[in-house]
């Protein structure tokens, strides 16, 4: 029996907690069997005390690491003053918030939202507002092409879309109007498109998909068929965005603009749930009062710490680490290759370790980590994704790669 969990001075030990987790919550994840109870920077403590260096980094939401004092400063201050107003109401976070973030993109709007899912979702429907007002697409006939593999959230439109039978099956019946074209494969996205093709969204490197970097020269295609064709170009840089590759967009590294990009993850800081829609006036501005909205979107306190994530990046401090570390992270764990690794993808302080066959599982090296201090997760069922905070020294940094060495090697 487990005690009830109402007592406010009743301490649970690890094993307690996990079981209240497994009686009273929806098993919609499998976590690693850790119990978290504080964090800084890059490390993590459990309920017992025990340390765990973060390679994992929220997937990517604490590219600054856990409690970093600016954000603190930020979240601490807003907290004290106005922390919602709904939108019926200005405040004077919002504008700042949305000046600050066009600027950092180099875009001229920007539609605050909550999650990363939601982000997607408004960005579906400014594309296919867009392609019904602007580009003259009959109503209700919008497309929407998207790539093979891809990971955008979990809502019902978004499983819509996706590949992965596990995020999809059982949650129809599903919302028409996306078109797969396998990831990496222009000439597949140009046959997909038709004249009433509102957008294509891609991720520039597919995370959930086991940080998948596409071929040289793709986006830039996808660039040029998307002009040719008067389709939108949406970047999800949700997860690969924000520093993480080493520039504040990954899709910089192939030299392209979008029209929208989704950001989400680390836009709060690891502290709100912030995400947002930036692009052109021209694309966004379609929309009219009333017709979408959240209650929590842009509110004062996400603003708040938004406004100073910017600030972090506006530095290009990150950016530079990611650049510096992840060329370290890249050449360490590429020695890994013919022992006990099939195959290191990535870029920056980001990198998908493909398990040789043989080897443990995804799920059995995760474990194998967390036993000597070092917390990262599988996605599917042979990679390993590191994606540390970046704030993260370079000892500790080669002290986890020594643990990823000490599980795979074979
Ligand atoms: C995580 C992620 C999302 C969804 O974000 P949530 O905040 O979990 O809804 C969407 N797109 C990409 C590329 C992601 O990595």
């Amino acid at each position: 029996m487990i005690p009830a969990a109402t007592s406010t001075d009743q301490t649970y030990d690890a094993s307690q907690l996990l079981a209240l987790d497994e009686q009273y919550s929806a098993h919609n994840y499998s976590p690693l069997p850790v119990v978290i109870s504080e964090a800084s920077g890059a490390w993590m403590t459990d309920v017992d005390g025990r340390h765990y260096l973060d390679f994992l980094a929220g997937y990517s939401a604490l590219n600054f690491g856990h409690g970093h004092p600016d954000l603190i400063a930020a979240t601490t201050a807003q907290l004290q003053r106005v922390t919602l107003t709904s939108r019926a109401f200005h405040h004077d976070q919002f504008g700042l918030f949305c000046k600050e973030l066009t600027e950092l993109t180099g875009t001229d709007t920007a539609l605050p939202m909550n999650s990363g899912a939601e982000a997607v979702e408004s960005a579906v429907k400014v594309a296919r507002k867009w392609a019904y007002q602007v580009k003259g697409v009959p109503m209700d006939r919008a497309e929407v092409v998207v790539a093979g593999s891809n990971f955008h959230g979990r809502t019902t439109t978004i499983v819509s879309f996706s590949t992965d039978e596990t995020a999809r099956a059982d949650f129809g019946p599903f919302t028409p109007g996306f078109h797969v074209a396998e990831y990496g494969d222009a000439s597949a996205v140009e046959s997909a498109i038709t004249p009433n093709t509102a957008a294509v969204l891609v991720e520039p490197i597919q995370g959930e998909a086991g940080v998948v970097v596409p071929p040289k020269g793709y986006l830039r295609e996808l660039r040029r068929l998307c002009d040719e064709n008067n389709v939108l170009l949406i970047c999800d840089e949700i997860q690969s965005g924000l520093a993480r590759t080493g520039e504040l967009l990954a899709s910089e590294h192939d030299g392209i603009r979008a029209d929208l990009y989704t950001l989400g993850k680390a836009l709060g800081g690891g502290i709100m749930p912030v995400s947002a829609v930036v692009g052109r006036q021209e694309v966004l501005g379609v929309l009219k009062p009333g017709e979408h909205g959240s209650t929590f979107g842009g509110n004062p306190l996400s603003c708040a710490v938004g406004r100073a994530v910017i600030k972090l990046l506006a530095t290009g401090e990150f950016q530079e680490r990611s650049r510096q570390l992840g060329e370290h992270l890249h050449g360490r764990l590429g020695e890994l290759v013919g022992h006990g690794v099939h195959e290191v993808r990535g870029r920056g302080l980001w990198a998908g370790v493909q398990i040789a066959e043989g080897g443990p599982s995804g799920k059995e090296a995760s474990k194998a980590l967390a036993a000597r201090g070092v917390l990262c997760k599988e996605t599917h069922d042979t990679t390993l994704r590191v994606a540390p905070p970046l704030v993260i020294s370079r000892a500790e940094l080669d002290r986890g790669i020594d643990a990823i060495a000490e599980v795979v090697r074979r």
